[in-house]
């Protein structure tokens, strides 16, 4: 039993409640023992939702007690041209194409500067893979961000854009690449573009991507140089059970290695504009969105924090999933396109009061939190200029 700030907190599981063929899994996870893939499978195959949600909640209150945490973010998509054509995206453009855009610096210098007053602590900014732009331009940007404050957080660019502008704009080795965006203001690295790290799925959904090996290659490096970033899944598709439990394992790898993920983050694949192999898949559902959640809560026994995507949940079933083993309900985002491209019919912003009494509502302590998950103090969530207090382990 551990209490938080006077609530008591019960880190026993009612066995009872547990179906026979989960309870050695569940009596592995009270003593603390690591599970195997054979454990996820047979978690992700599990009909007792319930049951499931239990054993994740044990881990996630060991893990955050009852706090439930909100980042304060604001998104921006400099551009939508991308020279790769994932089957699965709906966002990316050719340059000819009447949807494609490409916001000037100045203009996103603007509209983030527009968001600081309101509280907003970080950035969140990525965009397609840009044939033309130049290094100076990505320098540019993130000096220009970086001007507007030094408590603004700049959260950019996946993997592969790294690796876009490593091998075909900066012309320089990842490592070096990243330390040149850091040196301009980047303050961490985003967990898109992992998509499903098996490489059969992989060449159906996005080829011409770059592989598994190269997406946890660019976060070792991140890592090594002290930096943190998240880890996503984009599931629901194609992909298999085993695939996913794989994908999964290959990130619990790379976090033991490196410690450098902070939270993890999968997002259901959203169907309404698919065409080709995937014009047949159906939306998933409310109940594998927190099966997915519940079962990656468990297994990922070294990663801190799971964050509910309510851009792709919904906020109803991301409040409902805070009962399931997720800690975090990511952001206000203050307008969300590559979603909304593919057909997501959420809301495009949160408000912080909105987050706040979902969190609530569902039994939870609101916390506003900063880009790795630690909590703010009163006096940064009020955007005065202090360091983030660290008041998590
Ligand atoms: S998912 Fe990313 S890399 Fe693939 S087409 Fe879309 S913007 Fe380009």
């Amino acid at each position: 039993m551990l209490g938080y700030r006077g609530l008591t907190l019960s880190f026993r599981m009612n066995y009872q409640l547990i179906p026979k063929e989960l309870r050695p899994i569940a009596e592995k996870v009270e003593a603390r023992q690591r599970l195997s893939e054979a454990d996820a499978l047979t978690l992700y195959l599990a009909n007792d939702l319930n049951a499931l949600g239990m054993i994740a909640n044990l881990v996630r209150e060991r893990k955050n007690g009852n706090y439930a945490t909100y980042i304060h973010n604001r998104y921006i998509n400099y551009s939508n041209i991308c020279i790769l054509s994932c089957q699965f995206c709906a966002f990316a453009a050719k340059k000819r194409d009447a949807h494609a855009f490409e916001y000037a610096i100045d203009e996103i210098v603007r509209v983030v500067g527009d968001a600081l007053p309101l509280g907003v602590t970080e950035v969140h900014m990525v965009g397609g893979l840009h044939p033309t732009l130049k290094k100076e331009w990505y320098l540019d940007l993130l000096q220009s961000l970086r001007a507007l404050g030094p408590n603004l957080h700049i959260k950019a660019f996946t993997a592969i854009e790294v690796r876009h502008l490593a091998q075909r704009i900066f012309r320089m080795p990842i490592r070096d690449t990243l330390e040149t965006l850091r040196a301009a203001g980047l303050g961490s690295i985003t967990g898109g573009g992992a998509e499903i790290f098996d490489p059969v799925v992989r060449d159906k959904i996005c080829r011409g991507k770059e592989t598994a090996a190269e997406w946890l290659d660019v976060h070792r490096t991140w890592h090594s140089m002290g930096g943190r970033s998240t880890c996503t899944m984009l599931y629901g598709h194609i992909e298999t059970l085993a695939e996913r439990v794989d994908h999964l394992r290959q990130l619990r790898e790379l976090q033991d290695e490196t410690g450098g993920f902070t939270g993890f983050v999968p997002f259901a694949f959203e169907p309404s504009q698919s065409h080709g192999i995937l014009a047949q898949i159906k939306r998933a559902s409310a109940f594998e969105q927190l099966r997915n959640l519940a079962v990656s809560r468990i297994y990922l026994d070294n990663i801190d924090h799971l964050t509910a995507y309510w851009v792709s949940l919904g906020l109803p079933l991301a409040q409902v999933s805070l009962s399931y083993g997720v800690d975090d309900l990511h952001g206000t985002i203050l307008e969300e396109k590559i979603f909304h491209m593919a057909g997501a019919t959420t809301p495009q912003q949160q408000t912080v009061a909105a987050l706040e009494h979902a969190i609530r509502e569902a039994g939870r302590e609101p916390v506003q939190r900063d880009s790795h998950y630690r909590r703010l103090n009163g006096a940064s969530r009020a955007g005065q200029p202090n360091e983030p207090e660290l008041v998590c382990a």
